[in-house]
């Protein structure tokens, strides 16, 4: 089973003229199968966090160590990570003028699978994928990210997610924007991937509502740049009745 180990990670970003730590001593485990939910405050660095494992050259890792089963992440290249089996959903996610989500679904397979994955199977595959999402067959064809809605973004990622079957999903803020429709039909699709038991699973959040649908193994609480509390499903209970106040006063959150 194939494991994600965060320890002790430390990420700078470079504003305004100045360099500011924004994750503070991160440490998370992640395994095959599992599914946990890393929840906070806006602000808190739950983004970075995602960035940072993603190798999006803004962030810089200026200590700790991120691995997947012993490999170093933090060296390899942004395709490595894919081939790896690491799969990063951003909360922003980036239009590719010119792609189709077909051609595009494709090229990441074959990168990952290291052959391309046969026309007919294919087709067939996705086309199967796309109905569970609830999505139009001529979304196929349209430009990635290109004037997506906001659920039409997220829909998207789930289908890369179920289509592409990674070992590690890190999933940030896949609820934020989404109808009472669009929510479930995502959350069944993060659900659907859970049950094959193979996709470990890092939801990053920070309302509760899709933890009414999903429902996370371990909950993590993440305030001022590092997990502050980790607990399972209660926790989460916790958070939707009383917020994140506890976390942040003191200055917690800085
Ligand atoms: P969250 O996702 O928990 O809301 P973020 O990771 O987006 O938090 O942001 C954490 C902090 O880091 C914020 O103060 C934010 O302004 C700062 N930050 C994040 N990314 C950048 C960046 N690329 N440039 C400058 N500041 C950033
Ligand atoms: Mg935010
Ligand atoms: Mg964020």
């Amino acid at each position: 089973m194939a494991t994600l180990e965060i320890r002790d990670l430390h990420v700078t970003v470079e504003a305004d003229n100045a360099t500011k730590e924004i994750l503070k001593g991160v440490d998370l485990t992640v395994k095959q199968g599992e599914t946990h939910a890393i929840m906070g405050p806006n602000g808190s660095g739950k983004s970075t966090l995602a960035y940072s494992l993603a190798g999006h050259p803004k962030y810089t890792i200026t200590g700790g160590t991120v691995t997947l089963d012993g490999e170093d992440v933090i060296e390899m290249s942004v395709d490595e990570r894919a081939r790896a089996g690491l799969f990063l959903a951003m909360q922003y996610p980036v239009e590719v003028p010119g792609v189709s989500v077909s051609n595009f679904l494709r090229t990441s397979a074959t990168a990952i699978r290291g052959e391309a994955p046969k026309l007919r199977t294919w087709v067939k595959e996705v086309k199967e994928a796309m109905e569970r999402l609830n999505m139009d067959p001529a979304f196929a064809e349209r430009n990635v990210n290109e004037g997506f809605s906001g659920g039409e973004k997220k829909r998207h990622e789930i289908l890369q997610l179920e289509l592409l079957k990674p070992k590690i999903a890190i999933l940030d803020e896949t609820d934020s924007g989404l109808d009472v429709d669009a929510l479930r039909v995502v959350s069944e699709g993060v659900n659907r991937v859970r049950e094959s038991g193979e996709v470990g699973t890092l939801l990053i959040t920070h309302y509760t509502r899709i933890l009414r649908y999903i429902k996370p193994d371990h909950v993590h609480v993440f305030a001022g740049g590092r997990i502050v509390e980790s607990g399972g499903p209660e926790l989460a209970d916790k958070l939707e009745n009383e917020g994140y106040e506890a976390y942040t006063k003191g200055g917690a959150s800085e």
